[in-house]
């Protein structure tokens, strides 16, 4: 099917699974458009080359068949058979890959500066309609799954109610609800001590968490304190994990601290955001147990100085970026060579400008240049948060089965990470949402 595979594989693929196209096509070497009547909702998709984000494997000149929200069929346009009727979308020249997905987001990001002032008095009404402003242009960015990590007051499960039943336009979304930190910690839920924190876990989960969101240590926006700081006893930190993995829930946790780390990891905790100031020790142990890391490394890089520059950040906010900026890189650098579990994530708006291009294709970027090939820069933004999601089956890929989440760029992302900035056509289950077309 794809054309590096070798012939074998391609047999047992087609022999072990559903087949990515109809066994019975392979019969049918020229027949392009079929008199099957289309089911209601049919599109294909026809021209493009179809990047395969497994193995960097292409599909030249490919039909994409969508049926309602999922990809039907994905080959060579000699082997899939097409309904006559299925609406047409001719990509000429273009490359298809999934749409991306970005594992720290905040769509009701507030940061120091008069940009956040000026929301203090926000009402929780004004919130949420921001917050389905950043869903809209982060999916017109091309990003159409987002795990957010801290959001305020329940906005988060609204949001995602309205974009799951279709009255407001985002991505996907798996929310951990309010970030859970100890007093004067880095998060909105403040709670002490194993009780409050249990039943603070609980309440995320009951709101609809998919995920907890914890703060260990301080963080670059806190006015005080080191990031490097270990904030929460053991207990405390023994309290959320367990709580949270009894009710089937993974948990994160905002940390930019060696020790707060060693001890998270001995407790089984899943995931970390930033690890600012982790040491090789640290990566390995993550490294052996398979904990994932969303690195987060726009926030530190030079291209978000325009961000803060906009936001009118203070100048100890911008100490505080330059003062971790050496060790996030190394630590990041460190992890790619280690082959820690890397999935993509920006703390910042998806579509967020930043070097000329987004937050989230610089992010991809960025970790080429920590050592990723273009294809594992790609995966991180694709097939590896589908599986840090639970999510493999329905999205990161562009797998029969799977949700049409798609978009076109110039040129291979996999060979060159930098085409991700040429982003032109959006789809979300099988609904074009953006289609950029040169002017008459
Ligand atoms: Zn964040």
């Amino acid at each position: 099917m794809w054309r590096r595979c070798k012939q074998s594989k391609l047999l047992a693929v087609l022999l072990l699974k559903v087949s990515l196209i109809p066994a019975v096509s392979l019969a049918v070497p020229t027949a392009v458009f079929s008199q099957a009547a289309a089911p209601a909702g049919t599109t294909v998709i026809v021209g493009a080359s179809v990047v395969n984000v497994e193995d960097g494997s292409v599909i030249p000149n490919a039909v994409m068949l969508i049926e309602g929200d999922r990809i039907k069929a994905v080959g060579p346009a000699s082997a899939v058979s097409v309904p006559a009727d299925a609406q047409k979308i001719r990509m000429d020249g273009k490359w298809l890959v999934p749409g991306l997905l970005n594992m720290h987001t905040h769509f009701g990001l507030k940061l120091p500066g008069p940009a956040g002032a000026a929301l203090e008095n926000e009402t929780d009404m004004q919130l949420v309609l921001r917050m389905a402003d950043n869903a809209r242009q982060s999916l017109y960015a091309g990003v159409t799954t987002v795990r957010l990590v801290g959001e305020e007051h329940g906005s988060d499960f609204a949001l995602k109610a309205a974009i799951d039943g279709g009255t407001a336009v985002g991505p996907r979304i798996q929310s951990a609800g309010e970030i859970i930190a100890t007093t004067g910690g880095h998060g909105f839920l403040e709670a002490d001590g194993t009780a409050e924190l249990a039943k603070a876990v609980r309440q995320q989960i009951k709101n609809g968490a998919t995920w907890i969101k914890v703060a260990i240590s301080g963080g670059i926006s806190d006015s005080h304190g080191s990031i490097a700081a270990s904030t929460m006893t053991h207990e405390e930190m023994q309290t959320v994990i367990e709580v949270a993995h009894r009710n089937g829930v993974k948990v994160t946790a905002h940390n930019g601290s060696p020790v707060a780390a060693d001890e998270a990891l001995a407790l089984g905790i899943d995931c970390f955001e930033h690890a600012y100031h982790l040491t090789e020790k640290q990566l390995r142990t993550m490294q052996a147990k398979g904990t994932w890391l969303v690195p987060t490394a726009v926030v530190t890089d030079e291209g978000a100085m325009e961000f803060f520059r906009k936001i009118g950040s203070p100048p100890w906010y911008l100490e505080r970026v330059k003062s971790t900026r050496e060790d996030h890189l190394k630590m990041l650098r460190a992890a790619v060579k280690l082959g820690v579990n890397i999935a993509l994530g920006t703390d910042q708006f998806p579509f967020e400008p930043n070097a000329g291009t987004t937050a989230t294709v610089r992010e991809a970027e960025l970790y080429v240049s920590a050592g990723m090939t273009p294809l594992q820069a790609l995966q991180a933004g694709t097939l590896k948060p589908a599986a840090l999601l639970d999510m493999s089956k329905d999205v990161g890929s562009l797998k029969p089965g799977h949700y049409a989440d798609i978009i076109a760029v110039d040129a291979n992302p996999a060979q060159n990470i930098a085409a991700l900035r040429t982003i032109n056509f959006v789809m979300k289950g099988g609904q074009v949402v953006r289609h950029d077309q040169p002017l008459p």
